[in-house]
């Protein structure tokens, strides 16, 4: 099938084209191939996933295991013999976890442990921990319309699930995440005492998925936790069989001053114009808990994957491409805004931003933010993409820290991958290294370094 859907296209490219034009159709064409087979046969970034993983280990913004990750994948370009390898400094907030949480559904004399994860941003509960009845939503309208009198002295319990008939993931996790960033604000505006919310995956495990919340000025501030999928089960039921069942749990975490940070920058200097910039990122910050293999270690190792092939393959830029490893997306995006500002600050102009942010699952697509005239140009590259599987090209957007770049003009570009197991790891323990596809990995390099030989030749005015 694909075979003749390439045929169909190199015919309509020998029509509709001048000669000069299928001449470079068939050289990018060519190239392409040469960086995909590249990838597959002589890759590097699986092993420097596996180390950023395994060796370093969790990164979240402020820790030792960020500091690490800063230090090793600034190393990683030096030995690749980037031009240039250098680090952005950048104050991040720093935020632990503390000793493991407690949480327990207790109905009468009777206890039932069960696995919860403090959300990030989240107060302590009191030293002793917390205690209350529970009242279970799923939609902040219904907790308003439950009223003061109902909520005041509990504990709210989000317990709307991400919706499974969302064949995209993250639709459905954008149809849910509001519980976990302003859950606690809406629920302590109602006078409850803290707030447990439904982990934010399409699976059934007993893995509790942390994340950001924030809580808004003005409400009362409350403690709030993520809860398996299991264990949220197992809460509403017993709360349909007794209304009077309590929840428990005991939190230790805290927010410490602001911290020194950094992002990671490697480039290779453009021969034409090299104070143009095309930018391929991830972030290096992970959850606390978690190796961050798909969240986002892949998306860094590909992004130097990507330059790595450009240069082993003799492709001399016309701009400056870079690698950057972003700090701080998971709880901040201070490195992202840092990123922007100085760029800003020194008049780099920034042509196009790709972000890989969504798992280093098989490749299928980059979805573009930019004008119509820029969405049509990229778009016009369909055919060098189909012969490996990459046909969604246009909506989907770009990416968090590539965000604070589009307002100068900048095309963001993200690479969407297979979307359907990324929520199984997302912000959890067990986004670990071994549920990384060596091969599905090395693919999405691929089509980061073809995307960025592609806007590097033609430009994206
Ligand atoms: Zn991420």
């Amino acid at each position: 099938m694909k075979k003749i859907i390439l045929a169909a296209s190199l015919c309509a490219a020998s029509f509709s084209h001048p000669a000069s034009a299928q001449s470079d159709y068939q050289a990018d064409s060519i190239f392409i191939s040469k960086i995909f087979t590249a990838a597959l046969s002589e890759g590097k970034c699986y092993e420097v996933l596996r180390h950023l993983t395994q060796d370093v280990g969790s990164r979240l913004s402020g820790s030792a295991g960020a500091a690490k990750a800063v230090a090793y994948t600034k190393e990683v370009m030096q030995q690749e013999k980037f031009d240039n390898v250098f680090l952005q400094n950048v104050m991040v907030p720093h935020w632990v976890r503390g000793a493991k949480e407690q949480g327990f559904i207790i109905v009468g004399k009777q206890k039932t442990s069960v696995p919860i994860a403090a959300l990030g941003g989240s107060i302590a509960t009191p030293k002793e921990g917390l205690k209350a009845k529970v009242i279970e939503v799923k939609t902040f309208q219904e907790l308003r319309d439950l009223g003061v009198e109902k909520v005041k002295g509990k504990i709210v319990f989000f317990n709307r699930p991400m919706d499974p008939a969302k064949l995209n993931t993250f639709v459905a996790y954008a149809g849910a995440v509001d519980q976990r960033g302003a859950g606690a604000s809406e629920a302590a505006k109602m006078g409850a005492i803290g707030c447990i919310v439904r982990s934010m995956t399409t699976r059934l495990d007993d893995v509790p998925h942390t994340g950001s919340m924030r809580y808004a000025s003005g409400a009362p501030i409350i403690p709030a936790a993520a809860i398996s999928t299991n264990a949220a089960e197992l809460l509403s039921k017993t709360l349909k069989e007794k209304p009077e069942t309590e929840f428990y749990f005991k939190q230790n975490s805290e927010t410490l001053p602001d911290a020194p940070s950094h992002n990671v920058i490697g480039e290779i200097k453009g021969a034409k114009t090299a104070n143009q910039y095309i930018v391929a990122g991830g972030h290096l910050d992970s959850w606390d808990f978690a190796e961050g293999a798909h969240d986002d270690g892949s998306g860094c190792v590909q992004s130097i994957e990507a330059l790595r092939l450009l240069k082993l393959l003799g492709y001399t830029p016309n701009n400056t491409l870079r690698a950057v490893m972003y700090m701080n997306e998971e709880n901040g995006l201070k490195g992202g805004i840092a990123y922007a500002d100085s760029a800003k600050s020194k008049n780099e102009k920034h042509l196009a931003a790709i972000e890989s942010d969504r798992g280093g699952f098989i490749p299928l697509g980059f979805g573009i933010v930019g004008t119509p005239a820029q969405k049509v140009k990229i778009v016009s590259w369909s055919n060098l993409f189909s012969p490996y599987g990459i046909h969604e090209l246009g909506p989907g957007g770009g990416g968090a820290d590539i965000g604070p770049l589009g307002q100068q003009g900048t095309v963001l570009l993200g690479l969407i991958p297979d979307s359907q197991r990324y929520f199984d790891y997302h912000h959890a323990s067990n986004d670990t290294f071994d549920k990384i596809s060596k091969r599905e990995l090395e693919l999405g390099a691929a089509a980061m370094a073809s995307m960025m030989y592609l806007l590097d030749k033609y430009g994206v005015e």
